[in-house]
């Protein structure tokens, strides 16, 4: 069975600016790119994204799912192949069953994949990233990018490890995965 990594996508592959759905103020992390492709030497990629923009209004899930394409579309330009994005499109208070740490999604790859979640990672700058990662039994790396320093006091379930950035993230991984 496969093994994957489940990233999160504001703050963790790209610079969190707030809602936003807008090609040209895509900022990638440094270092992103080299982190990915090392990462999907032994695992296959997927994003796991809330994105309560759309239930706000501030975008519609078109243009997400079109924005969503083109960050695939980037990374596929630098070698890197994400299987597939998945966003929860909803409000934390809509109480729906894909809102991260909800493992609704995890769940649905693992269905359609076959993956082995239990040696996959999920990789994210909130605590509900390590929680979604708890509650699969699958293994976590929390990333001070993003909003990850401003919630780490927050972190109510351990994450395996924590780095500054996902470069770190994917460096760590690659070193601990078969242990
Ligand atoms: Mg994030
Ligand atoms: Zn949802």
């Amino acid at each position: 069975m496969q093994k994957a990594i489940f990233l999160d996508r504001d703050g963790t592959i790209n610079e969190d600016i707030g809602y936003f759905c807008d090609p040209d103020r895509l900022e990638f992390i440094p270092r992103a790119f080299e982190a990915l492709r090392l990462l999907q030497q032994s695992f296959v990629l997927f994003i796991v994204t809330n994105q309560s923009g759309v239930a706000r209004k501030y975008f519609s899930e078109d243009d997400l799912v079109t924005f969503n394409k083109y960050i695939q579309d980037e990374l596929k330009k630098q070698g890197i192949h994400i299987r597939q994005t998945y966003y929860c499109p909803h409000l934390r208070e809509d109480n729906c069953e894909c809102h991260k740490p909800n493992d609704f999604f995890l769940k649905a790859a693992e269905e359609s994949y076959g993956l082995d979640l239990k040696g996959s990672y999920v990789i994210g700058d909130h605590p509900h990233d390590i929680e979604l990662a708890h509650n699969v039994g699958a293994g976590s790396v929390y990333v001070l990018t993003g909003h990850g320093k401003k919630h780490f006091e927050e972190i109510t379930a351990q994450p395996d490890h924590v780095a500054p950035t996902i470069y770190e993230a994917a460096r760590w991984i690659d070193q601990y995965k078969d242990e």
